[in-house]
């Protein structure tokens, strides 16, 4: 069978608590894949399909397409694997839902704050996914709830490296999740929390304390409560982050995915009225290969510059004089504690603003662009704990003249003049 655009056509028809899975491959000469709802009501990780609209979906998706009451749908292209699943751990989840709505109602009845929810596992177990969908469960029922992304890794809000909060007033778009307005950013630097777990547990914190200020002035938001997306790295210092985000966050609910062994350390670790709920992961999550990760981070940084298919952004590039900025690197590298001078501890050097000197090293960093006011030399001791209002990156040092070449989503000047450096590099192919 073959569609108007040329693509071969294959029809599915579900029955009803089913799911057609799909993969796009990924790589850059690959066609996209699209879908189509032909029958019957249908939905993409919670957000309801249209009917006889063709949604596409480019290199490297990977695609649940659930019916609670039997569908049929047409897929076009060729993906490189398509099956039905009568298993779905979708009920499970569904009924989460129904939990934390409860849970909402009896907030607004007696004047409480609604379900504050940590979704913690191991990496590739769906945590992001499981988010997704709860979030815009909750918004389909009229909530408002946040999104609190921790992955530093693989950020659904950001840039990678940072970690950041989301008000949630729509459900995900099908192709392209959540539609991003002005979320509240901070710099974290790197793509996993070890790096510096001080400087992760303080972010943590920042975006508990702001997200509780809102909750204090906004009914809606401390009703509809949070959704936190945490790191997969549960061992060690990473749990440890675990149980200071349920403990700054005051959680309610922690939905540990697929790890028992995490569930029972959660359930003896945090306090008695926290609610551990132990949820087996998709067979369907499919695992990702580091480079997969890599790939999608770059992707991340790319969109953030040059916007994604619908929505195509023009980055302007322009040059930056070193004596009009400041720019520094959080956290000195670690030292042996006898070495620290008197009155000083580790977790000192870990917050610390390390002053950088540009040099050719600096090409091809992502910088963040603190929003602390210039020269304000109060604010400098809260450049760590202050969001960023964008992010730009060196795409060439010049020593002999002084100068620096940036890719930035504005026009210059730069709005701020405190730049805080990334481990992460981005190379612009475009
Ligand atoms: P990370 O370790 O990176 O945080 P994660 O645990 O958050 O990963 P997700 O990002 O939610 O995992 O899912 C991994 C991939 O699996 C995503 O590409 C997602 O679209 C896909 N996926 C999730 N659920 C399903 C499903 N039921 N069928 C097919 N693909 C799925």
């Amino acid at each position: 069978d073959a569609s108007s655009s040329g693509k071969v056509c294959t029809r599915f028809d579900l029955e009803k608590e089913t799911e057609l899975r799909f993969e796009v491959e990924a790589g850059e000469a690959v066609d996209q894949v699209e879908l189509e709802l032909l029958t019957g009501m249908a939905e993409v990780f919670g957000s309801e399909l249209n009917r006889n609209k063709k949604y596409t979906f480019g290199p490297g998706s990977k695609i649940a397409v659930f019916t609670w009451q039997g569908c049929s749908v047409n897929l076009y292209g060729k993906p490189e694997v398509a099956y039905v699943s009568k298993d779905t751990p979708m009920l499970l989840y569904l009924n989460t839902h129904a939990a934390l709505e409860q849970m909402r109602k009896q907030a607004e009845r007696e004047n409480e704050r609604g379900p504050r929810v940590m979704v913690v596992g191991p990496t590739d177990v769906g945590k992001s996914t499981v988010c997704r969908m709860l979030l815009s469960y909750a918004v389909r029922v009229g909530r408002r709830p946040t999104l609190v992304e921790l992955d530093v890794g693989q950020s659904g809000v950001s840039v990678p490296g940072t970690v950041s909060a989301l008000c949630i007033e729509r459900p995900a778009d099908v192709e392209e999740s959540f539609s991003v307005q002005a979320p509240l950013v901070y710099h974290f630097g790197s793509t996993t929390p070890g790096t510096n777990i001080k400087l992760y547990n303080k972010l943590t914190s920042c975006l508990a304390e702001v997200f509780s200020q809102r909750c204090e002035v906004n009914r809606k938001a401390s009703v509809g409560g949070c959704i936190i997306n945490t790191c997969g790295w549960v061992k060690g210092s990473g749990y440890q982050a675990l149980v200071h985000c349920a403990s700054t966050f005051q959680v309610d609910v922690v939905l540990v995915l697929d790890h028992e062994r995490l569930y029972n350390e959660l359930k003896r670790d945090l306090p008695h009225f926290v609610r551990v709920v132990l949820l087996p992961k998709s067979g369907g999550v499919v695992e990702r290969s580091k480079e997969c990760r890599r790939d999608a981070r770059d992707e991340k940084i790319r969109e953030y510059f040059y916007g994604f298919r619908g929505l195509s952004f023009f980055p302007f590039s322009f040059e930056v004089r070193f004596s009009d900025v400041r720019i520094y690197k959080i956290g000195a590298p670690s030292i042996p504690d006898s070495c620290l001078p008197l009155g000083m501890s580790q977790d000192d050097t870990q917050l610390k603003l390390v002053p950088v000197t540009p040099g050719r090293d600096l090409t091809y960093h992502v910088l963040s662009v603190s929003s602390v006011e210039d020269g304000d030399e109060d604010a400098r001791k809260s450049i760590v704990e202050s969001p960023v209002c964008g992010f730009i990156v060196v795409t060439n040092v010049d020593t002999q003249t002084q100068v620096m070449k940036v890719l930035s989503p504005a026009p210059r000047p730069l709005p701020r003049h405190t730049l805080l450096i990334m481990d992460i590099r981005f190379m612009d192919m475009k």
